[in-house]
């Protein structure tokens, strides 16, 4: 389990800092989270395969987090070209038996793709789905547009309602879960977690052996071990494999002033990913005003719907996360590995880190970062 960070730049992107988008890698495949404008271009530069997306979830509408997603799925599924009216494009009949690409994102995500595929003339060799994750104050049902389904779009994309607070399971399979929970922001944004369900312990060959030999159990027990499972011998003793151990847990926030609603699915995160737009820097940024002070910017920060990394670095002391990765900064910190960037984002990092008491990271693109266990000795 991986994280490639794509773009960590707030509203306006820099020279070092492309729009938002991160890519988490299970396995061999590519989950996206959010896909501002260039995430092709940013994917193209890093170790992110485009073939491998499956699916891409977004926390908001807002543009630096959505602007690129139709160019991706164009690039990504053979979206490009067209024909002159007496030539048949297969790509408007095109068969939902294929893998379907699947995105999830808030009331407004299925309207705009739909939207911008059609008025752009762009016809898919590959199927998609929007699901989206609807409000208490959302209309529960609909696609909230007037145009149909696209031959490229499958019509069974779910309007997933939220209960208690919590959109829970909006995907599950064996190895992974996601969650959600709306968090603060200036419009609708949500938060996810992805849960990895518990992985087999640690196995010593070394302690199974002799019974297995002893007793003349053929060896491939060994792997019924490996899973947790417990083998019973010939001569009726009975030996445990090492216990399952916990899953690792990846908390990836959209923009946002208040995180506190997702703090019930948030807790004992592996990772937190959490925005960190503003800070105040006396001293280190020359920009910084002489009338400001932390609370002046933090202030400023929330009315926008933004954090601070003090704020970022609350938050994840109050999940009890393991680790802290700060994004989406101001275009007015460079993500370079020049001596001011460094300097600049050491001290944005050791404020988040004062509140937090853990580790934190300061997001550059194109950084990759493994997700690892919270026992190693497990
Ligand atoms: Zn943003
Ligand atoms: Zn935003």
């Amino acid at each position: 389990m991986k994280v490639t960070f794509l773009g960590t730049a707030a509203a306006q992107p820099s020279p070092t800092r492309n729009h938002s988008s991160l890519a988490l890698h299970l396995g061999g495949d590519v989950w996206l989270f959010d896909c501002g404008e260039a995430t092709q271009h940013q994917i193209q530069k890093s170790v992110v395969r485009m073939g491998r997306i499956e699916k891409i979830f977004i926390t908001h509408t807002h543009g630096d987090h959505i602007f690129g997603l139709i160019p991706l799925l164009a690039s990504c599924m053979n979206g490009a070209g067209g024909t002159v009216d007496s030539t048949e494009d297969p790509r408007t009949h095109i068969s939902m038996d294929q893998p379907l690409l699947e995105i999830y994102g808030p009331l407004g995500t299925r309207a705009y793709v739909r939207n911008g595929m059609a008025y752009s003339h762009t016809l898919l060799g590959r199927p998609y789905v929007v699901h989206e994750l609807r409000a208490p104050s959302d209309p529960q049902a609909g696609d909230f547009t007037s145009l149909t389904c696209l031959p490229s779009e499958s019509p069974h994309g779910r309007n997933i309602p939220q209960v208690n607070g919590f959109w829970n399971d909006i995907f599950k399979d064996r190895i992974v879960s996601v969650s959600a929970a709306p968090i603060h922001h200036s419009v609708p944004c949500i938060g996810y977690v992805v849960t990895e369900a518990p992985v087999p312990g640690k196995i010593d060959p070394k302690k199974y052996i002799p019974d297995l030999k002893r007793t003349n159990t053929p060896m491939s027990a060994m792997r019924r071990l490996q899973q947790g499972e417990s083998v019973e011998l010939s001569d009726g003793t009975v030996i445990h494999g090492p216990p399952r151990r916990m899953g690792r847990k990846v908390v990836i926030l959209g923009d946002t002033y208040d995180p506190s609603p997702i703090i019930p699915l948030a807790m004992d995160a592996d990772l937190v990913i959490h925005e960190a737009t503003n800070a105040h820097l006396p001293g280190v940024d020359e920009t910084t005003k002489d009338c400001d002070t932390y609370e002046t910017v933090e202030a400023r920060a929330r009315s926008r719907g933004h954090s601070t990394p003090q704020m970022a670095g609350a938050f994840a002391r109050a999940v009890q996360g393991r680790r802290l990765v700060l994004n989406h900064f101001s275009s007015r910190y460079p993500g370079d590995d020049s001596e001011d960037a460094v300097k600049i984002m050491g001290v944005i990092g050791n404020l988040a880190a004062k509140e937090f008491g853990g580790e934190v990271v300061c997001a550059k693109d194109l950084m990759s970062l493994e997700v690892g266990f919270a026992n190693h000795d497990l």
